[in-house]
């Protein structure tokens, strides 16, 4: 076993409200800069809706990910070698249009104007050129259900339906949309480093945050066009390219990311996992029905002695194991099996999780106009008003199973606190869920803890980083994952 951890995270989407505040913390922070205004390295999505940049989840366009050819994972993007000899010239990018002209207002025309009659008007202008635009799209341009018909309708994931179903779903009695918070995966198999030419991105070893070297890089953006989720950015002003850096300084710190940190909702939890790196080309090599499972079985279990044995002698410290025993990740994700990876079926082994939204699910509408609980919690799954299909098609490589598991678990957890609280179903009712759902009550009890009740520093784990450590044994650099073989396919481009 060659044992690495890994911070990684769970959103919750049944709590986002799709407040964007995630979003301005992060731009304050990191990318208020020229070459950085339409940058965005966490942002928030309405679903379904076509995200940002616009159609990003298309990769007969943008070719980004991994495939499986002959059973061996190669980059979409093309062979190392089609990809030097491109290099000039890549197709597979997105545009600015794609992403939106950046713009603001000039506000001055509010500060500055004469007394008058008329109410002055602050005029967008470009953030670029500082010319006045009109201004027709924008990262959150079809928040919430502004332009469903367009925006939705081209969801990519909407493929999936049949005919009758779209037509069915774009009725106006049955619209509905969630939020989906998006930011860098910190992959563990990660397709933006091994598209880049001159190795400048980069997992750090003892926490699996990956990072573009800006003195390596020397702005080709293969890395934009790799990565599946289009969250590497190229910045105009520097010509190097930029990407989430998990707020590493900040958890150096002992802080919690600020995206984390400053979540409205409460939906976002980190903490750090433990995993056998040497399983990173075998899992992500599985077939799609096989994705999330073998995902899973990749995170090891932080209490078994033999995996602390291991940890410890992988160079892993006590104090990171302990870690890894409270973090909240490892019970979402492989205790509780509730969290899922946002399109697995690019391979890239993406590390941060999400439990898939519930609330479209459970209400329907009466005759009388009136959203009501369905009285057959289960059964309601088939007449989703957001089709499990869709959510597969997410969240789980298409593998309805898993959604239809997480859904039966949060309904579980519902009806028996409902039975417990309210006492309007029979608790034979919500025992019979449980057994439905494969949930104990005290895992009822656990899940309903870290979903509703549980403080700041329950839901956010940061490990202690031991900075000074990492550096004194190497575990920082490239050449240590070299060294340790770390995910081979991080380094493609050694013996080319
Ligand atoms: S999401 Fe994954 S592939 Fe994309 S930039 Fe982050 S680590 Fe790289
Ligand atoms: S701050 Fe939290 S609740 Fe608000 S949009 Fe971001 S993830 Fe959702």
């Amino acid at each position: 076993m060659n044992i690495r951890s890994q911070v990684s995270m769970v959103f919750h989407l049944d709590k986002c409200i799709g407040c964007h505040t995630c979003s301005l913390a992060c731009k304050n922070l990191w990318t208020d800069r020229p070459g950085t205004e339409y940058m965005w390295w966490n942002n928030v999505e309405t679903k379904p809706g076509t995200g940002y940049p616009t159609l990003y989840e298309d990769q007969e366009q943008y070719d980004g990910g991994w495939v499986l050819e002959d059973g061996k994972l190669r980059l979409k993007l093309g062979s190392k070698k089609s990809e030097l000899i491109n290099i000039f010239y890549n197709p597979r990018l997105p545009t600015l249009d794609d992403y939106y002209h950046p713009f603001t207002y000039r506000y001055s025309d509010l500060v500055d104007a004469p007394q008058g009659d008329d109410q002055p008007v602050a005029r967008p202008i470009s953030m670029i050129t500082g010319d006045d635009m009109e201004i027709e799209a924008g990262p959150n341009w079809d928040d919430s259900m502004s332009g469903s018909g367009i925006y939705a309708a081209n969801d990519p994931n909407l493929k999936t339906l049949t005919e009758e179903e779209r037509r069915r779903f774009f009725e106006l009695q049955q619209l509905v949309y969630f939020y989906l918070p998006r930011m860098c995966n910190h992959c563990l198999n990660p397709s933006c480093v091994a598209a880049c030419p001159s190795g400048a991105i980069y997992k750090r070893g003892e926490d699996g945050i990956v990072l573009v070297s800006q003195d390596k890089c020397q702005g080709w953006r293969m890395c934009v066009s790799g990565c599946p989720y289009k969250k590497v950015y190229f910045n105009w002003n520097s010509g190097k390219a930029e990407k989430c850096i998990l707020c590493y300084p900040r958890m150096e710190m002992g802080e919690a990311p600020a995206c984390m940190h400053s979540c409205v909702g409460k939906i976002r939890y980190l903490g750090v996992v433990l995993y056998d790196a040497d399983r990173i080309e075998e899992t992500a090599s599985k077939p799609d029905s096989e994705l999330v499972e073998a995902q899973r079985d990749m995170l090891l279990n932080p209490f078994d002695p033999e995996v602390i044995r291991e940890a410890l002698k992988c160079g892993i410290d006590l104090k990171i194991v302990e870690s890894a025993q409270k973090s909240p990740i490892y019970k979402y994700v492989k205790q509780w099996r509730m969290a899922l990876p946002l399109h697995p079926e690019w391979r890239t082994l993406p590390m941060l999780f999400y439990v898939p939204p519930l609330l479209p699910v459970t209400a329907t509408l009466t005759q009388e106009g009136c959203y009501e609980m369905e009285a057959d919690f289960f059964s309601s799954l088939e007449s989703a008003r957001l089709p499990i299909r869709y959510m597969a098609s997410l969240f789980s490589a298409g593998d309805e199973a898993e959604v239809i598991a997480v859904y039966r678990k949060l309904l579980a957890v519902r009806i028996f606190k409902r039975a417990e609280t309210v006492g309007d179903i029979s608790m034979e009712t919500a025992r019979h869920a449980l057994e439905e759902a494969r949930l104990t009550p005290e895992e009822v009890e656990g899940i309903y803890y870290m979903t509703a009740l549980a403080g700041a520093d329950e839901r956010m784990v940061v490990p202690p980083f031991l900075r000074e450590q990492a550096i004194e044994l190497g575990v920082d650099t490239q050449d240590f994952q070299e060294q340790r073989g770390v995910g081979t396919l991080y380094w493609p481009t050694r013996g080319l």
